[in-house]
Parts: structure tokens; C-alpha cells; sequence
């Protein structure tokens, strides 16, 4: 059995990358055979909750209010339509259910609110995340509270590059909310986008970055850029598919345990590069036909494409996912407030 190490070093994973390519889907292949059913792939769906407007200035984001993307801004959606959607990613297959607010960081008084949200998901017997940008340690403890399991907060890239990216927040920043979030005892989701103009040292920069965290996240998703007129990334250079395929491999063998998300990029793909992934070691995607507010791939393609490749989805483990009704009760009263 492969041994988890959290002491990569970035030659070792820049040496990954750089193999050649059957050698290195062959080694992520069998590091994940050890480790996963190589048949199954988890299904998330991902729901805005709260769009566009948002004061961060990140690249290659079209919910960014500087950005003239034709994303317009909208309110936090109600209980109620959150509930729905919810419902309905559960009926098409989705076993987690993710919930993304354009916030640089949540106001004390949205947690209610959002903590609403996740007690009546879960008690539709579905795992729960949520991203909202920056937390504090309370508002990290509060969502664990009110039944939370994952918090996406992604590093994005490789340190020496986030800067070209991002300007209104710190590298760091993501790093101490990353602490307080595990420290919170929420399960992790954190990845990066390839695809923004990096070079292959970067991308091992961004995986020696997430494969030396204290904890390997729970959740890796890798994005591709998906390049939105508008943004400053518009117009940059596409990856090589088999550089991305390189990226899900190397962080395969780099963090063995985690779940590596096939995330943003998925609509662009071909049904071949997606298979590559799978077999490079990818085992999640988001489902739905939307992924905040870029497309993704609908969900009768991708049910015929696991029927084609004899995937089945992973089932999610109801019983450690239960919630008491009065959790819920209390989160709806609070937000009801
Ligand atoms: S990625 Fe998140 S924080 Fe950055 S601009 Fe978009 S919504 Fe705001």
C-alpha cells in the first residue's frame, strides 16, 4: 500500500509531471487502484446560492463586479428554491451537494441564513459544502455546527503565481482559512485551476502546495480554465488536454486517498479526455447542467458516458450523514429571524 506522505518535495512532483505520459497514468493507476474502486466516481452537484458582484478582483472569474462578464448580481437565494434544487440534484443521482456564495467573506449575519440551507439539505440524507470565500474561526465552527461536511477553499495556483491572479487577497489569507476550517473539524475540498498561463513547474507548485498541507484535502478539484469573455484570463493560451491529464495523475500519486474532482473545464472536454482523467486517477465531477455560471456537460451525456465506461456512481454514507431535526429546526428559525 502506497504510504501517505506529506513531505513532497516540488522536484519530486515537477519529475512526476515530466515522465512519460503511459508510465505516469500507468503509476496514478495503480496508486489509485490501491486506494479506490477504480469504477466508481462520486457525483457532486454545485448550486450559486449567491451570485455574481463579488469585490475580488480573481482572473479568471466572471462573478468578479469589476469584470464586465454579463453575470449581474443577485441576492442570496431563499430556503426554499435552495431546497429544490437540492431535491432535484438528489433525484438525478448527486450524493453531495454543494452551495457557492461570490462573497470575499461571509457576514456574521448570512451564517444563519446558510446554515439553514445545510441543515435542510442534509436532511435530505445528502453530503453538504459550501463555499463562501474567507471564514473566521467562529464562522467556521458555526457551519460545522449546523451539519456541514466540506468547505471548498481552493489555492487556486502555485504561491510564486497567485499573484498575477489575485491582488485582494493573500496567499496566506487562503491558508488561514484553510486552518480554521480544519481546525473547525470540517472535511477539506481544496484544488486549483491549471490552464491560467502557468508553466508545468507552477502546476507541480500548486500540487506541492496542496500535498504538503497538514492534511491532504479530503476533495481535490482540479479546474481548467474556462475562459469567459470579460476577465483578464480571456484569450490566454490553452493547456495541452494531456498536460491536464498529467496534472490529475501527479496529484493522484501525490495525495492517494483524496477524492480528485474533475471540476470547471468538464464541458470543453471530449468524452475521451474525460476517460483519460478517470483512468489518470480523477474519481469525482460536478453534475448538473451548470457549474455556478459556466456550463457543464447535462446529465443524461454524462450518465450515458459512465454507462459507456462501466462507472458507477459512489454511494454516500447516509448513516454518518443523518442530522437531528432540531438542528434544522433551530438553523430555519434563525434564518427566519
Ligand atoms: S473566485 Fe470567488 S472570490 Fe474570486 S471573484 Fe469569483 S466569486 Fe469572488
Amino acid at each position: 500500500m502506497t504510504a501517505l506522505r506529506h513531505d513532497w518535495t516540488r522536484a519530486e512532483i515537477l519529475a512526476l509531471l515530466e515522465l512519460p505520459f503511459a508510465d505516469l497514468v500507468a503509476r496514478a493507476q495503480g496508486v489509485h487502484r490501491e486506494h479506490h474502486d477504480p469504477n466508481a466516481v462520486q457525483v457532486s452537484t454545485l448550486l450559486s446560492i449567491k451570485t455574481g458582484g463579488c469585490p475580488e478582483d480573481c482572473a479568471y472569474c466572471p462573478q468578479a463586479a469589476r469584470y464586465a462578464t454579463g453575470v449581474e448580481a443577485e441576492k442570496l437565494m431563499d430556503l426554499d428554491a435552495v431546497l429544490a434544487k437540492a431535491q432535484a440534484a438528489k433525484a438525478a443521482g448527486a450524493t453531495r451537494f454543494c452551495m457557492g456564495a461570490a462573497w470575499r467573506s461571509p457576514k456574521d449575519r448570512d451564517i444563519p441564513k446558510v446554515a439553514a440551507m445545510i441543515g435542510a439539505v442534509k436532511a435530505l440524507g445528502m453530503e453538504t459544502c459550501a463555499t463562501l470565500g474567507m471564514l473566521s474561526e467562529p464562522q467556521a465552527h458555526a457551519l460545522k455546527h449546523a451539519g456541514l461536511d466540506y468547505y471548498n477553499h481552493n489555492l487556486d495556483s502555485a504561491p510564486e503565481f497567485y499573484t498575477e491572479i489575485i491582488h485582494t487577497r493573500e496567499y496566506q489569507d487562503r491558508l488561514d482559512t484553510l486552518g480554521h476550517v480544519r481546525d473547525a473539524g470540517l472535511k477539506i475540498c481544496c484544488g486549483g485551476i491549471v490552464g491560467m498561463g502557468e508553466s508545468r513547474e507552477q502546476r507541480a507548485g500548486l500540487l506541492h502546495a496542496l500535498a504538503t498541507l497538514p492534511a491532504h484535502p479530503d476533495s481535490v478539484p482540479i479546474n481548467r480554465l474556462v475562459q469567459v469573455a470579460g476577465t483578464p484570463l480571456a484569450g490566454t493560451r490553452a493547456l495541452d488536454p494531456f498536460e491536464f491529464v498529467r496534472t490529475i495523475a501527479a496529484a493522484r500519486i501525490a495525495m492517494p486517498k483524496s477524492m480528485v474532482r474533475l471540476s470547471a473545464g468538464r464541458a470543453e472536454m471530449s468524452d475521451e479526455l474525460q476517460a483519460l482523467c478517470f483512468l489518470a486517477g480523477a474519481n469525482s465531477i460536478f453534475y448538473g447542467e451548470k457549474l455556478l455560471t459556466t456550463g457543464n456537460p447535462d446529465v443524461e451525456h454524462d450518465q450515458a458516458l459512465f454507462a459507456r465506461l462501466g462507472i458507477h456512481a459512489l454511494e454516500v454514507d447516509v448513516e454518518s450523514n443523518t442530522v437531528h431535526a432540531d438542528i434544522v429546526e433551530r438553523c430555519a428559525a434563525e434564518a427566519a429571524a
